[in-house]
């Protein structure tokens, strides 16, 4: 398992931001980079992949699956993790075979994923296209589940002088890195999570079934800044997006981190954070959504 290794020992970049309202509300913002372990596979899927692909391994299994879309982020990390380590892997995707395969299902077919079509009422009932694969390990979407959340928990052991930071964010899909970090952190840190789903309930439910028996309760999650919901963007965040790039040499990606990013500079610039707090801004990685959009939207790809 040398990348998993790689990534549990070395140390992943942490970048300050620097801007001077931050300063001038001496507030400290660091981004822990995971973006930049792997220019497609980056992030917290690897980590939350960690620990189902060695269950996978240990159970002798020798295909993995998942499940996702056109884009994601959690199947190609999958594709990519099974062929390190010599394991098949089976990608279910839910839609129609589109006439050109994504550029993100590209990769996963260049990582020998088995790639394979379903429609939206078979997706749905997802428990018979298991039944079809007896011999498939299966993961279930995003990563979701505990074996995620311990393989998320991994991200803040990469940080050496964690007891620093006051506050530790990140965005939220499936609720599992949240988990994994509320698991890893100190007493004296608050986690905030960014939801990036627009009216989504049950998430901090699910985040909290995955949580381990003992963990502190300092956590908050936050659904104002999904921008119309999971995956949908406006103007006014790819400009963000833009000019976070521009200034801070960042680059985000649509669906998850350009949401923490804007609601970061949102709730320091609206005196949200006490003076003297330092955050660490968990950079997922992930940066597949981004090939959704039209060419030349980002100066940055
Ligand atoms: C999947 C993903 C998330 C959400 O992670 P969860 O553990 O499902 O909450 C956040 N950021 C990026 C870049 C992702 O790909």
């Amino acid at each position: 398992m040398n990348l998993f290794d790689a990534i549990a020992q070395n140390p992943i970049d942490i970048h300050p931001i620097q801007e001077a309202e931050f300063v001038a509300r001496q507030v400290h913002a660091d981004v822990l980079r995971l973006d930049a372990i792997h220019p497609v596979v980056s992030g917290n899927k690897l980590f939350k992949l960690k620990y189902y692909i060695k269950d996978a391994m240990q159970q002798g299994f020798d295909s993995v699956g998942s499940f996702g879309g056109y884009y994601s982020n959690h199947l190609v990390a999958l594709a990519f993790a099974a062929k390190l380590v010599g394991l098949k892997s089976i990608g279910i995707i839910r839609g129609e075979k589109p006439a050109i395969l994504s550029p993100t299902l590209q990769d996963c077919l260049e990582y020998g994923m088995d790639i394979q079509f379903v429609s939206r009422a078979a997706y749905d009932e997802r428990n018979n296209i298991l039944l079809q694969h007896a011999k498939v390990y299966w993961v279930d979407f995003g990563g979701y589940g505990k074996q995620g959340m311990l393989g998320a928990k991994d991200i803040l052991h990469t940080v050496s002088d964690l007891s620093q930071y006051s506050h530790i964010l990140c965005a939220v899909g499936s609720g599992t890195t949240m988990a994994g970090l509320i698991a890893a952190s100190l007493p004296h840190q608050q986690i905030i999570g960014i939801s990036s789903m627009k009216n989504n309930n049950t998430v901090e439910q699910e985040m909290k079934s995955v949580l381990p028996d003992h963990h502190h309760e300092n956590f908050l999650l936050l659904h104002q800044y999904h921008f119309g919901g999971f995956a949908k963007h406006t103007p006014q965040l790819i400009a963000f997006m833009n000019t976070l790039y521009r200034k801070q040499q960042l680059p985000t990606d649509i669906v998850y981190t350009s949401k923490l990013l804007f609601a970061v500079y949102d709730l320091i610039l609206n005196d949200f954070f006490d003076k003297g707090s330092r955050l660490l801004i968990i950079h997922s990685g992930g940066l597949q959504g981004n090939r959704s959009l039209p060419e030349n939207s980002l100066i940055f790809s």
